[in-house]
């Protein structure tokens, strides 16, 4: 009988081994369980599963065997002792705020968040009394300044989007530990493969399944791993009672997708530093912003706590908003689109799209120049991705 689970198993091993386990029909493949409820042996056993006494399934909503493969696979690879999947990346930090933060409460979030994220935050979360701070990613000042005993939690995604900055995740750990808060990291840009961010102190990892965990665009779900009271009881109870859940098809996917994540985030990794290095040495880039490169302001951050540089490539043109319109418009194989964590590589231009609704001050105040670029860079060969971004840079 295979086992679930091997402590020993190398990470590798675990995108592939953790959390099937064969039914009596003996499958090799993880079955797809599309049933919303599951049936008792008795009204005692119903009650004693409904009370919590005895472990298993119940209702999909909160317990399904697909999902929980899915779980429990990244939850092996992140080093958590709980994970919970959600409906989407957004439902996995709504759920855990609110499953841990009354109103009241305060939370100190990086600016550098997803611009989704900062809605959530600026428009819902503060809605029910939550309190936000917030500060600049890579200035330490400012997050001695607002990390305070008043603080119940910090936020942060590292590297950020789409100008890679990064922020110590053990220092920032320790920091909120000494006013007794917790950190939050979501780590959606590196996965477990490349960063982990429990094991450097972070208390709580967020996940955007839909980005890398799928890897091929099929998708969307998220995640939350961390420990059992935390997460295992109050955001499971969250999903229990308010139903942000994900459904077992697309936990199959994500299950399956992580069986390649080692493998294709090494290719991922290749691929971008390929592609930065070409851009570095190209006359018509000005300056390009990419963790693999040894110029990164950050290089020694980022060697302490990853193993490699994620896949975002970001640079500016010369030239401003019609240069980066222009070479946009002449590649013919990228795809134009802000999604990334995709085997498809693709190509935007913050300034008009993601980062399209802050006022010019405010992009400026981020780093958003007219002339940047972002790259997602997925599993074509470099070669045909450097050629594509050549007709553009070299015309
Ligand atoms: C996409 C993304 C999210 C939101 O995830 P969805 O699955 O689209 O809801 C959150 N954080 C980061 C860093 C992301 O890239």
């Amino acid at each position: 009988m295979n086992r679930p689970y091997d402590p020993e198993w190398q990470p590798k091993t675990r995108t592939i081994r953790v959390g099937h386990q064969p039914t009596n029909e003996h499958e090799h493949g993880e079955p797809i369980f599309t049933t919303s409820s599951f049936v008792f042996d008795s009204a005692e056993q119903a009650a004693a599963r409904f009370s919590g006494a005895e472990p298993g399934n119940i209702y999909a909503r909160f317990t399904n065997p697909t999902t929980r493969v899915f779980e429990e696979r990244l939850a092996a690879l992140e080093g958590g002792e709980s994970c919970v999947a959600t409906g989407s990346g957004m439902a996995a930090i709504l759920s855990t705020f609110m499953a841990l933060c009354a109103a009241g409460d305060e939370v100190v979030v990086a600016r550098q968040v997803f611009g989704t994220t900062s809605v959530l935050f600026n428009k819902y979360l503060a809605k029910f009394g939550l309190k936000v701070r917030w500060v600049d990613l890579t200035d330490w000042a400012q997050w001695e300044a607002a990390i305070t005993d008043e603080t119940r939690w910090v936020f942060v995604e590292s590297p950020s989007n789409p100008l890679t900055e990064v922020v110590d995740i053990a220092r920032l750990s320790d920091l909120a530990h000494r006013h007794g808060a917790g950190l939050i990291v979501d780590n959606c840009f590196c996965t477990p493969i490349l960063q982990q961010p429990l094991a450097l102190g972070a208390d709580i990892v967020i996940h955007s399944a839909t980005k890398f965990l799928d890897g091929q665009g099929r998708a969307i779900g998220g995640a939350v791993v961390g420990n059992k009271a935390q997460v295992g009881e109050e955001v499971r109870g969250f999903l229990r009672t308010c139903g942000p859940t994900m459904s077992p098809f697309n936990a199959w996917i994500f299950a399956k997708g992580l069986e390649t994540l080692d493998l294709r985030m090494q290719a991922h990794c290749a691929h971008a530093q390929a592609v930065a290095e070409f851009l570095v040495n190209h006359p018509k880039v000005t300056k390009v912003y990419f963790p693999g490169l040894s110029t990164h302001p950050q290089a020694e951050i980022i060697a302490k706590q990853q193993s490699g540089p994620g896949a975002i490539v970001s640079f500016e043109l010369e030239g401003g908003k019609p240069a980066a319109w222009s070479l946009i418009n002449a590649t013919q194989m990228l795809s134009i689109t802000a999604n990334l964590g995709d085997a498809k590589t693709t190509i935007t231009h913050p300034a008009s799209t993601t980062h399209g609704r802050l006022t010019p001050e405010q992009r400026a105040e981020a780093g958003i120049s007219e002339g940047l670029v972002r790259l997602a860079i997925g599993l074509e060969d470099p070669i045909d991705i450097i050629r594509d971004l050549r007709r553009g840079l070299d015309g």
